[in-house]
């Protein structure tokens, strides 16, 4: 059946961690809303899936990111209350580095150090352990003993499918209309506005925001953004406990820990949710990028999750054996400096970019898409402008 042509406020394309935020909070402001998705969200063919996210309010990536973090947990708490789900649980977060605190993560040199700096400046509580005490409270992690040792007990992990279902839901209760399964093809500029052309119909409306995730750069048609992000497949796996007990939300927190100097000499880990079964755990990996995000596929072998256990686990977190209960792929879609990308492209001012990965970007989406709505609605959002398109065509050249 074809959609016609629906006329709309603002557009959004892409409904995952982003995009249904973004959809939520444009319709809250009483914007009319039509929001488009190719999959049926929540799917694991993007980056908003796999059970858990690490949600912290002290960002050892950078300050800017910080006032993002400390409305979002206001926002998801909200949308938990009016959703009836839980969505995010405070098991506290271990941010684990070198003696000095000097270990990179996420291309952030002196990541555990920026941590604590963050949440020095911030007020955000937390408490600096040492390995001795961290391995009493933390039985199931072993430490070498010369580790400096981040704790955050605020922070802990979301779900993201269903912070993703319950931004849809919500973003439907407000009167925006969902079409998934249903794939935005091209963005025209007209006269008075915008049009989107998808393969089931067309869509004019004043504005546009693309929150298509690793597909940003092919909806956009943008060259400079093409050439500025990357896409790269990314593991996780379950490993099954010897006793499931230790691994309660109550008594193992998230945990993010870097043991050596190099990029990828790091790992994280979550508690046993609710109603599943294994201990996740995932590294990163940016060996060779995705030719795109339908290269993207869940078949994983075993010697993955084998390289897993040699490389970080081994002799760091006990009490999980060698035995993979699944693995999941999932895509990152990095930008330079693993900075978001959020704002209006320089040259089409009625399209809104909204790129928030690189790797960390699922905790603070519900604070971009209230951001993001201000945005659209014209109001000036100082709190996204480190984030803007400016820059692109510079860090292009300096990707190139
Ligand atoms: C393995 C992994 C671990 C991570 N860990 C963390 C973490 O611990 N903490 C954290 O904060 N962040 C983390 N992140 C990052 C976070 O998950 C992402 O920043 C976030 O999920 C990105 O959401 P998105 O909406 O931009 O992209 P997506 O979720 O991929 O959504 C994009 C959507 O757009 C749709 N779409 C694309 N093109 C079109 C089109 N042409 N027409 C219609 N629809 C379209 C897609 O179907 C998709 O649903 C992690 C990411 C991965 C992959």
């Amino acid at each position: 059946m074809s959609a016609g042509t629906q006329i709309a406020d603002v557009i959004v394309i892409g409904l995952g961690a982003a995009g249904s935020a973004c959809a939520y909070h444009l319709a809250k402001r009483g914007l009319r809303v039509i929001a488009l998705d190719r999959h049926h969200p929540p799917h694991d063919k993007g980056s908003s899936h796999g059970e858990s996210r690490i949600t912290r309010q002290a960002i050892g990536e950078g300050d800017d990111y910080v006032p993002l973090a400390l409305r979002a947990h206001d926002l998801w708490r909200e949308i938990e209350a009016e959703t009836g789900e839980t969505l995010m649980l405070q098991t506290g977060a271990l941010v684990i580095g070198g003696i000095d605190g000097g270990a990179a993560h996420l291309g952030k040199q002196d990541f555990v150090r920026k941590t604590i700096g963050a949440a020095r400046r911030f007020g955000i509580p937390h408490e600096l352990i040492t390995p001795d005490e961290a391995g009493r409270r933390f039985p199931m992690l072993t430490f070498r003993g010369d580790e400096t040792v981040y704790f955050e007990p605020g922070a802990g992990l979301l779900r993201p499918e269903r912070c993703v279902a319950a931004q849809i839901a919500l973003a439907r209760r407000h009167g925006a209309v969902i079409r998934t399964g249903e794939t935005a093809l091209k963005i025209l500029d007209e006269v008075d506005g915008v049009r989107v052309t998808t393969d089931r119909g067309d869509y004019c409306a004043d504005q546009v925001v693309v929150a298509a995730g690793p597909w940003v750069s092919g909806i956009s048609e943008d060259d400079r953004l093409a050439a500025s992000v990357s896409t790269y497949r990314q593991m996780m796996h379950w490993f099954e406990p010897v006793d499931p007990a230790e691994f309660a939300p109550e008594r193992f927190p998230v945990f993010i820990w870097m043991h050596g100097a190099g990029a990828e000499d790091w790992f994280y880990g979550f508690p046993i949710l609710p109603g599943t079964t294994g201990v996740k755990i995932a590294d990163e990996r940016f060996d060779e990028p995705l030719p795109g995000p339908e290269a993207q596929s869940q078949e994983i072998g075993p010697a993955a999750s084998r390289t897993m256990l040699g490389r970080h686990i081994s002799g760091r977190v006990s009490g999980v054996t060698d035995r993979c209960l699944r693995s999941s792929a999932c895509i990152y879609t990095m930008a330079p400096d693993s900075r978001f990308l959020i704002g209006r492209d320089p040259g089409r001012e009625r399209v809104i970019l909204v790129s928030a990965c690189s790797g960390h970007g699922f905790k603070h989406s519900a604070a971009i898409g209230e951001l993001v709505a201000e945005l659209a609605a014209g109001d000036p959002v100082s709190l996204l402008a480190p984030f803007g398109l400016e820059t692109l065509s510079t860090d292009a050249r300096r990707n190139s």
